[in-house]
Formats: C-alpha cells, sequence, structure tokens
C-alpha cells in the first residue's frame, strides 16, 4: 500500500435481478474493463478513483451469475476488504435474502471485511416494498453501511464506493 496505489476488492452479493451488474457497470462505466474466468465464474472489473493526493484502485468482483446457484467459489470472497450487498427495494424477497448472503459472507468471507447494503432501484421508490426504517435497522444490526442506489439514474452509486474507501482508509 504505501507510497503506490492503494488497491480494495469489492464483491458483489444478493439475489440475481437486483442489479448488481448494472451498479458495476454504472460505476465503471468510463473505464470499463471485463475479464471472465471460467474457472469461478465471476467477472472482474477494475476502477480508479480520485481522493485529494491519493487514487483508490477498486477491484470489483460481480457474480456472473452464479448466484442463482448458490455456488460462488471460495475464491471469490478471498483477499475481499468490502462486499456490497444488494436488494431491489421494490422486491421484498431479495430484502429477506440479504440474511443469507451476510450468513454467508461470514462463513467464507474475511473476519474484518466492510460490509455494505445497496437499496437499489431507488429511482422506482414510488414502489418500495421495504420501509427505509427497517433497512437502515438490519444494516446497523450487522454493523453495515445502508446506502439506497440507482444503477439507472447513478443515484448514490459513486458515493457508496467513496464510503467504502473511507471506511477502509481513514486517512483519506
Ligand atoms: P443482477 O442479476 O443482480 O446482476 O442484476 P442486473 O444488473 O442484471 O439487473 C437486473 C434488471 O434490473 C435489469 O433489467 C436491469 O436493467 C434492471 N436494473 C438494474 N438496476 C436498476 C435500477 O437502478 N433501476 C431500475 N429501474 N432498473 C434496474
Amino acid at each position: 500500500m504505501q507510497g503506490g496505489q492503494t488497491q480494495i476488492k469489492v464483491v458483489l452479493l444478493g439475489d440475481s435481478g437486483v442489479g448488481k451488474s448494472s451498479l458495476v457497470l454504472r460505476f465503471v462505466a468510463d473505464n470499463f474493463k471485463t475479464d471472465r474466468d471460467a474457472t469461478i465464474g465471476a467477472s472482474y472489473m477494475g476502477k480508479n478513483l480520485q481522493f485529494n493526493d491519493k487514487t483508490i484502485k477498486f477491484n470489483i468482483w460481480d457474480t456472473a451469475g452464479q448466484e442463482r446457484y448458490h455456488s460462488l467459489a471460495k475464491m471469490y470472497y478471498r483477499d475481499a476488504n468490502a462486499a456490497i450487498i444488494t436488494y431491489d427495494i421494490t422486491k421484498r424477497e431479495s430484502f429477506e435474502g440479504l440474511q443469507r448472503w451476510h450468513r454467508e459472507l461470514q462463513e467464507f468471507g474475511p473476519k474484518d471485511i466492510v460490509v455494505t447494503i445497496a437499496g437499489n432501484k431507488e429511482d422506482l421508490v414510488e414502489t418500495e416494498a421495504v420501509p427505509p426504517e427497517e433497512a437502515k435497522d438490519f444494516a446497523n444490526s450487522i454493523g453495515a453501511i445502508y446506502r439506497k442506489t440507482s444503477a439507472k439514474t447513478n443515484y448514490g452509486v459513486e458515493q457508496l464506493f467513496r464510503d467504502i474507501a473511507a471506511k477502509i482508509c481513514p486517512d483519506l
């Protein structure tokens, strides 16, 4: 880390269809790079963010659909610094799915991982199915950062990654 670029590995978790790939694509859109590794079924993308005089490189791992089979490879979690567990604010069952993803993260992920809950599809807030207070309470109960995002409108997306960096690198 010292003197060079700080790198943060972020893994995306959450039920299929909540918008994980869309969030990553939105975040990296102007600096887009994909490598698919058939052996672990995840796609990887890199993106730099500037913080005053420091550059943080986010190495972001998306499930590439493997979450449907509940078979994320252990390597997916290895050395991860942060997890974004996403739900779709219009789909109650995707919120209930957060508990399973969090348990799985506790089982397979690094102990000191920074956990964030992203309530995605904020642009559809008129049909929100989970009271925000309930989502915040859940996030608090697991010590996670809670943010609403919209991959469609870009609401909160970069801020989510900035929050992750700030938690991991308090000296930013
Ligand atoms: P994944 O399976 O979790 O990776 O989800 P995808 O990124 O494939 O998104 C699933 C569907 O939700 C797609 O049709 C997306 O266009 C849509 N979607 C993703 N994010 C948003 C969002 O923020 N707002 C809206 N309205 N639709 C979204």
